[in-house]
């Protein structure tokens, strides 16, 4: 079948009109089912309370799209929603959906349900071992970035097999569900050949988008679904769930505020280089008070030389909850008292040696000079100078 392109210039895609040319269809209207006399439990999912309540609404008054795009933040779990409602869609428990032990939820986390289609962007050539093993690491932890890598795009090819195998549906019971993580990286081919399939949905079924760059899809493609927006997590929410992680409780409360309602960001912090950053924050507010000018330099040559300013930014706001804890223990009548409201209170010994450091000086302003710092590495400010201006 030919597909006519929608746009001349697909190329240039990345700013639709505000007002799409084509008018926006309506949207096609939602499945009627019985209502539903279960539970949902999408606790699986971090947060996230007010999508919960909408999507479990729509299942037990049995009015669900059939185009979801699932829209917010990265890290704010949209694909673990979207692989949490296929399982609720297809599951056969009398009481509680999605139980995780039905045949259904079980072959759905285990990619063997046959009604189950995940979409990622991978490179054409990808080896189809490769994709399946990848595909099973998403499932395991769907937290985490789900494209191949990061030039990767969805080709129209994986979108013409979805539609073969979306003719077939296999099971008489529950929905066909379909979900095109990172939707905004399909090709303009890509993205015009779904819309053919957003048109005519297949009886059934439900086809979940996730973005979190919404505008770089189509405005035919957004007008044809139903958009539930995510927000960012609460650091709360996130430090709950990172003990489970293998964080301490102090890790925990520290990460997740670094992590900027990002759960994937969270748990990178925490696996990749957490103890090392906290204990160069610690060393950069040392050599910040060396009168030796020159141990000054190389260590904010050694910084700045990484050239990363994520990471430099990181390492800031660490530096900063180090300030921040020995100004507490600082002014505390006693110290035992405010050991639970401490970021670092699993390392009293240092922030104990932070204070007689810093003996004389003025905390506060040590502190806004560290947030001003933060400011200017957000503002692109060349790494050394902000750090130069800091430990001088
Ligand atoms: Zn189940």
């Amino acid at each position: 079948m030919d597909e006519l392109p929608l746009f001349s210039q697909p190329a240039k895609r990345a700013k639709p009109e505000p007002k799409a040319r084509t008018p926006a269809k309506p949207k096609p209207s939602p499945h009627r089912e019985e209502k539903g006399n279960f539970r949902l439990d999408f606790s699986r999912v971090l947060g996230q309370e007010k999508v919960k309540k909408l999507l479990s609404q729509a299942i037990l008054r049995g009015r669900v799209s059939k185009a979801y795009l699932f829209y917010g933040p990265e890290g704010s779990g949209k694909d673990a929603m979207a692989i949490e409602l296929a399982k609720a869609l297809n599951c056969q428990s009398p009481t509680v959906r999605p139980c995780q032990t039905c045949a259904a939820c079980r072959q759905i986390a285990s990619l063997n349900y046959p009604d189950l289609h995940f979409i990622f962007a991978a490179p054409k050539s990808i080896k189809e071992e490769d994709y399946v093993k990848h595909l099973a690491r998403l499932m395991e932890n769907p937290y985490q970035d789900s494209a191949y890598s990061s030039t990767a795009t969805i080709s129209i090819e994986r979108i013409r097999e979805l539609k073969r195998a979306a003719a077939l549906k296999r099971h008489q019971r529950g929905y066909q569900v379909t979900i095109i993580s990172q939707a905004d990286r399909m090709t303009p081919e890509a993205a015009n050949s779904l819309l053919k399939l957003l048109e005519e949905p297949p009886p059934r079924s439900v086809l979940i988008l996730t973005t979190s760059r919404l505008e770089r899809l189509f405005p035919t493609i957004i007008s044809r679904c139903q958009v539930v927006q995510f927000a960012p997590l609460q650091p709360e929410e996130i430090r709950e769930a990172l003990p489970q992680f293998g964080a301490s409780e102090s890790q925990a409360e520290v990460v997740s505020r670094l992590a900027m309602g990002n759960f994937r960001k969270a748990r990178e912090i925490l696996h990749e280089d957490f103890e090392t950053l906290r204990k160069e924050a610690l060393e950069l507010l040392r050599v910040s008070r060396s009168a030796d000018e020159l141990t000054q330099l190389s260590f904010v040559e050694e910084l700045g030389g990484r050239k990363d300013r994520g990471k430099t930014k990181e390492l800031l706001l660490l530096a900063l909850l180090w300030l921040r804890d020995a100004q507490l223990f600082a002014s505390a009548q006693d110290r035992e008292s405010v050991r639970e409201f401490l970021y670092n209170a699993d390392k009293i010994e240092e922030i104990r040696d932070l204070v007689q450091l810093f003996q004389g000086i003025n905390l506060e302003k040590t502190i806004a000079e560290t947030e001003n710092s933060i400011d200017l590495i957000e503002k692109n400010v060349y790494i050394n100078l902000v750090l130069i201006h800091l430990v001088n």
